[in-house]
């Protein structure tokens, strides 16, 4: 799917704007869209999906302007909000049968079989038969991606799957997003969780206070960066002195020094040297320096 965004705006009644003229287009594969708690993502996933609408702006799916054909679009579009919540009296395979009842015109029969080829995909049919309430919350996070897809949807949008997630499932999560990316699906994955996106993703977008501060590749995203990322071994007081001045990304203590990485646009200290950068040190240089739309 090709999905056209332009002058995108969503300001609340409250006067609130949280989405600023955004302008993106999204192609097929995966595509993150990264940014901090607050950055207007989640706006900007329920309007993509329909749920609710942009104060002004225009969004177009394979041409189709998504105010104009708001059944059509939905059909085409899963979804897995960031507040997914389970009915508490239904076994995980009657949850995405209940699912597919409403999202599907499928007989009782292919249902069934499609329910549990689902939860192969997420890993969920050893646990088909538990409530679905009493899953783990990385469980609940891939019961929500076989509700999402369903309905054979062309677009999947998906807000902040990863959060609160262990390491091992959060792994596991992108691994089975990699592998639907590969399908004939676009998926549009909001995190703020910079890993989420450089395991990932090819494109991507960095939302900021509502703005697109970014967008085009994650190594197009780190090399605006290269140049800025600095080490140094510092004693307490040099230490101090510079965290003052400059955005510390990483600090590990050796032999009674800080071995110290910090962002900065000229050298921060004589003895400082570039260090290789990579998304995360790009991410805080974008965050602090609010540098506008990259020239990518
Ligand atoms: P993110 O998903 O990146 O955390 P959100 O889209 O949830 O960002 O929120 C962006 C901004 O819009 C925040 O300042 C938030 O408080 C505000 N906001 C979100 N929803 C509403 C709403 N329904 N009414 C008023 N303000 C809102």
């Amino acid at each position: 799917m090709n999905i056209q965004i332009t002058g995108l705006t969503k300001t609340y009644p409250n006067g609130h704007t949280a989405i600023k003229n955004v302008n993106l287009e999204i192609g097929s594969g995966m595509f993150g869209l990264l940014g901090p708690n607050g950055a207007g993502k989640s706006s900007f996933m329920r309007v993509l999906v329909t749920v609710q609408q942009a104060t002004a702006g225009t969004i177009l799916m394979d041409g189709l302007n998504i105010n104009e054909h708001r059944q059509k679009i939905r059909k085409l579009v899963g979804y897995l909000p960031q507040d997914f919540t389970f009915f508490s009296k239904l076994k995980t395979w009657e949850f995405l049968d209940y699912a597919a009842q409403l999202s599907t015109n499928l007989k009782k029969k292919d249902r069934l079989i499609k329910v549990d080829k689902l939860l192969d995909q997420v890993g969920l049919l050893d646990v088909r038969d538990r409530m679905a309430n009493k899953l783990s919350g990385g469980m609940k996070r891939r019961l929500g991606i076989a509700q999402a897809l369903i309905g054979e949807p062309k677009l999947l949008v998906i807000d902040e799957p990863t959060t609160g997630l262990d390491p091992e499932e959060r792994i596991r999560f992108r691994n089975i997003l990699s592998d639907l990316s590969q399908q004939d699906v676009t998926i549009i994955l909001s995190t703020h969780i910079v890993g989420d996106i450089s395991s990932t993703c090819h494109n991507m977008a960095m939302l900021n206070k509502g703005e697109v501060a970014f967008k085009g590749s994650p190594e197009g995203m780190i090399d605006q960066v290269r140049g800025h990322v600095w080490q140094v071994n510092l004693d307490d007081e040099e230490f101090n002195i510079l965290k003052t001045k400059h955005s510390v990304v990483s600090t590990i203590p050796v032999d009674g020094k800080w071995e110290v990485q910090l962002i900065a646009t000229d050298q921060p200290h004589p003895k400082a040297v570039n260090a290789n950068p990579n998304l995360e040190h790009a991410y805080v240089y974008f965050m602090e320096n609010e540098l506008g739309v990259s020239l990518v």
